[in-house]
């Protein structure tokens, strides 16, 4: 079922004043834009803070110097085209490196330029390796936007994912719930991939990523309840965004609206430092208290979310700050070694990822402890 109509060039851009295009020129040619023409409609172009032209709008600031194409190692853990196993339960397949819109703070912005190649057109070699590693238990399909698929092709890979044994939870990582909702709506043959799939000892789980409560709109919501009445389980990823979600009310509204909807609040990362991302990012310590007070503004139901950082030596969970020591914990841990391990690092305000805390290089000798641990809490 096709996508909506999107616009691919600023210059299309006719809310727009001309000498604001000219800024933004620049940044798409380095950074290609792509938008759903749905998704922009509900942009409020008198306002150049609106959080939904922050999303997707490409900002001059993209320019500044900051960031790596490749911020959490993705491609040390990368076993066969477009397969990774970091963790050992869990295998992301990259299935495509099409996307209904371009988010401006992709930490995976690599994938679009030219000359990169890092998805698996043919899922055969990575179907094999998940088929011999028994301890995988969940596959998520990834990307690029696996909903931007035929949903023949979609349906493919998920019945292949779903037959291997050991495999009892398959998730798609979609942000076409928040851009291009009609796609679903239009599409009854996704609600029949749902039904198909799920099984009383197998889950088929929608990993949206809403990251302001304005994007839950009437169709948005009628999309993720279409979904979830044909048997999937909604959870929600955001990064904090500055000028998107990095102020408590809107974060809680976020909680809140995902909750009322059937999407449980799951993680909210800490801006991963992504080329083009650093007017996006925001230090961790202020992610810390913005989350905290979202979280005590809502109810349990709506608290389920953990603030972690995507390092590359695994997802670390961001716990609370004493007085001058800020507190993490391996949530997971690519070193097994490090799981639950928990670290009481010096406060640092500045600080917009986990390497700013610590000495230049201290993540990559031999020695799994940091030197700042307190041990295991695993
Ligand atoms: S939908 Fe996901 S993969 Fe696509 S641009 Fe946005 S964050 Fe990146």
């Amino acid at each position: 079922m096709p996508l909506s109509p999107c616009i691919l060039s600023v210059d299309e851009l006719h809310n727009l004043s001309p000498p604001e295009r000219d800024t933004m020129r620049p940044v798409a040619e380095r950074y290609p834009f792509r938008a759903p023409a749905p998704y922009l409609s509900r942009i409020d172009w008198q306002d150049p803070g609106d959080p939904l032209r922050r999303i997707v709008v490409p900002h001059p600031d993209e320019l500044a110097p900051w960031g790596r194409a490749d911020p959490s190692d993705e491609a040390a853990y990368t076993r066969a085209p477009g397969l990774q196993h970091k963790y050992p339960s869990t295998a992301l397949l990259l299935v495509t490196d099409n996307c209904a819109g371009y988010c401006r703070h992709c930490f995976r912005k690599r994938l679009f330029g030219e000359g990169r190649d890092e998805v698996a057109r043919d899922p055969r070699p990575a179907l094999e390796y998940i088929r011999e590693h028994r301890e995988i238990t969940n596959v998520l399909l990834t990307g690029g936007d696996p909903l931007t698929l035929p949903t023949r092709r979609l349906a493919a890979i998920v019945e292949q994912v779903a037959q291997i044994p050991h495999v009892r939870a398959v998730r798609i990582g979609s942000k076409v719930p928040a851009y291009d909702p009609g796609r679903i709506l239009r599409d009854p043959g996704l609600r029949d991939l749902v039904r198909a799939t799920v099984r009383p000892d197998l889950r088929f789980f929608l990993m949206t990523q809403f990251n302001h409560p304005r994007e839950l709109s009437r169709e948005a919501l009628a999309a993720v309840h279409g979904l979830l009445a044909a048997g999937m389980t909604a959870c929600n990823q955001t990064p904090l965004l500055r000028g998107v979600n990095d102020d408590p009310a809107v974060l809680a509204r976020l909680f809140r609206s995902l909750t009322f909807a059937g999407i449980s609040p799951y993680y909210v990362f800490v801006c991963r430092p992504t080329m083009g991302n650093l007017h996006l990012s925001v230090p961790v310590e202020e992610c810390l208290a913005v989350f905290s007070t979202a979280q005590s503004r809502v109810s349990g139901l709506a608290k389920r979310a953990r603030l972690v950082m995507s390092h590359a030596t695994g997802k670390v969970e961001v716990v609370g700050v004493c007085r001058d020591k800020v507190v993490m914990r391996y949530h997971r841990a690519a070193d097994p070694r490090m799981s639950g391990e928990l670290l009481m690092l010096p406060r640092n305000p500045a600080a917009r990822w986990l390497d700013d805390y610590l000495p230049a290089g201290e993540f990559f000798d031999d020695d799994p402890s940091c030197g700042f641990g307190c041990g295991s809490a695993a």
